[in-house]
């Protein structure tokens, strides 16, 4: 279960969250047994500590591993419907006012769901998490998969690139490109942003976590509105003055980094130098359950080691929602709300 020490009160605001990375243990531990699947563990204690070696081995390969057991699981409607409703539950216990939850969903095809039937499984899972928890909004990010060389499964990233318009108006906020990083040129991928963008249809992507700025700029000029991660582009001046001036917003996970090794530690990570040249930084947990991590937690990091002042924190709060998919009216709410917070804190 969530830790309940909720420390910040203004309205926290999660981007860039994976429903894969991000589930109860005790869940999958549940389906694990129904559905007889091998383990690392013997008990629940056990798979929980092993997760806990993993996300702190200092090796992505450990880290990846991680992902093995709740996605074998999450291949039906059924268990869709459940991992969601409860992320969304304890998102709403953490004090969030609003998070875009991902997944792709071409990984969830193995038992014979269609990425379509995966898609509205999470969506009607996001309708029961919103109908028991009222004070979040949540929105869902379709992601296309780099798995390696991109023919490998390009069929099914250009299907969900295809179909993720059709759900736009139904809880669908845009397409997003995840995995791994530098098997190919990123620029590779270039068909499936412009397949989504002619259907209209909203594009984030990965870049510049495990390689470097180049492949931010592929991802700015593949019509990418938001990078997950990119923090690489610190190592580019001009890259980093472009994504100030041109409202590219960065998805910072600042644990996620760390336990992956693409930055050193929490006081190497180049995230305040870029938000302090203006560059629209947001903060995200990436994997709460992979990385052991709340919002809070990453909020802790950035005023304790990341050079992060409290009123840093409003504010990119500030960008987070700016730079969200929701709607217009409820952007204006929740920034009212936290230009509040960060007057009462003037005071
Ligand atoms: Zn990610």
């Amino acid at each position: 279960m969530v830790k309940n020490n909720m420390k910040y009160t203004f309205p926290k605001v999660d981007l860039h969250l994976h429903l894969d990375g991000s589930f109860r243990p005790s869940t999958i531990w549940e389906l694990v047994q129904k559905q007889g699947v091998e383990m690392p563990a013997d008990t629940l204690e056990g798979y929980e500590a092993w997760m806990e070696k993993c996300s702190r081995s200092g090796s992505v390969n450990e880290y990846l591993k991680m992902f093995a057991a709740p996605l074998q699981v999450m291949q039906d409607r059924e268990s869709l419907i459940r991992v969601t409703s409860e992320l969304i539950e304890d998102l709403a216990k953490l004090g969030l006012a609003y998070a875009e939850i991902r997944f792709a969903p071409q990984l969830h095809t193995e038992k014979g769901l269609s990425q379509r039937e995966a898609i509205e499984a999470v969506l009607e899972g996001r309708r029961i998490g919103l109908e028991n928890n009222p004070e979040i909004k949540i929105g869902i990010i379709c992601c296309m998969m780099c798995v390696g060389t991109e023919d490998l499964n390009w069929d099914a990233n250009m299907e969900t690139a295809k179909i993720t318009h059709e759900y736009l108006d139904k809880g669908v906020v845009c397409i997003d490109l995840a995995g791994a990083e530098g098997f190919v040129p990123l620029s590779n991928f270039a068909p499936l942003f412009k397949t989504a963008a002619d259907l209209g249809t909203p594009a984030i992507c990965h870049a510049g976590d495990s390689q470097d700025w180049h492949t931010v700029k592929d991802a700015i000029d593949m019509g990418a509105v938001r990078i997950g991660h990119g923090h690489h582009i610190y190592e580019n001046p001009e890259l980093s003055r472009y994504a100030a001036d041109h409202n590219i917003a960065l998805e910072i996970c600042p644990t996620s980094n760390v336990h992956c090794c693409t930055r050193e530690s929490y006081a190497m990570h180049p995230a305040w130098n870029l938000y302090s040249i203006g560059v629209p930084v947001t903060i995200n947990t990436d994997n709460m359950t992979m990385s052991r991590v709340t919002l809070d937690d990453e909020y802790d990091h950035c005023l304790n080691e990341m050079g992060f002042e409290y009123e840093d924190l409003i504010l990119m709060n500030m960008n987070s929602v700016k730079y969200s998919f929701m709607k217009e009216e409820d952007k204006k709410e929740l920034l009212d709300k936290l230009q509040k917070c960060l007057e009462e804190i003037s005071e």
